[in-house]
């Protein structure tokens, strides 16, 4: 079995989801007493977030970058950055480091891609669902068409997975606006929504809706263990 690298602590909340997630797939692989290696670097968010709302995506790159490192020098012979967001630096992390990155978008694209999916919508914070980090890299790549909320939906959206989420906490009133944009995503032809930040997950599930969703935690996560087990 490989060992499995996580950058994460963007936030605690959903990396201790992707370490659960991770070991309960090993266990359902493997069975018994199995689970998995994993060298886990976890950050201090507000550093991270500090340095997102100033626009200082290099020195989070630089920081992220020296975390991966010590990912690396742990024994992990693959990486996983546990946040969608801080793909927007996954060139620099990726360069910093010799062992190989598990991308997001691709195991995300590669899953929508299997199920015959052409047109989603993308949930996420305004920097994954605006810039093109995330977007273009999945209608570049894989040539899935990727729709977006409205500007005030997005700006909820984003709020939403700082002041509450981030900080485990889940409000059935944003639960119920966030059912309602996906309700309008689907009704613009989305096939499926991918729910492209690590936290959304706590607050919808599928019982919730009826168009398809995409958790990228527990996608990244079964990737994961899939390369583990190669
Ligand atoms: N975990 C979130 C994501 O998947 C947001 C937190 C962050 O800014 O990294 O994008």
């Amino acid at each position: 079995m490989k060992t499995i690298g996580l950058l994460g602590g963007m936030s605690w909340e959903s990396t201790a989801n992707y370490y659960q997630a991770i070991n309960q797939e090993v266990k359902r692989v493997l069975g018994g007493l199995h689970s998995a290696k994993i060298c886990l670097f976890s950050v201090d968010f507000a550093e991270i977030e500090k340095l997102q709302q100033l626009g200082q995506w290099q020195q989070a790159a630089e920081l992220l970058a020296k975390s991966a490192q010590a990912v690396e020098a742990g024994g992990a012979d693959f990486l996983l950055i546990c946040t969608n967001t801080m793909h927007n630096v996954a060139p620099q992390i990726s360069a910093a480091i010799s062992i190989p990155l598990l991308h997001i978008a691709d195991a995300t694209a590669e899953h929508l891609g299997s199920d015959g999916l052409q047109k989603v919508g993308l949930l996420g914070t305004r920097f994954t669902m605006e810039q093109d980090f995330y977007r273009q890299r999945i209608s570049d790549k894989f040539g899935i068409e990727v729709i977006i909320p409205n500007p005030a939906q997005r700006q909820f959206i984003h709020q939403v997975i700082y002041q509450e989420l981030c900080l485990g906490k889940l409000l059935a009133s944003s639960r119920q606006q966030f059912v309602e944009i996906i309700l309008q995503l689907q009704q613009q032809g989305a096939q499926g929504v991918i729910l492209g930040c690590t936290e959304i997950a706590m607050l919808v599930q599928q019982s919730h809706c009826t168009v398809p969703l995409y958790d990228t935690t527990q996608i990244h996560a079964i990737a994961a263990v899939k390369r583990a087990l190669s």
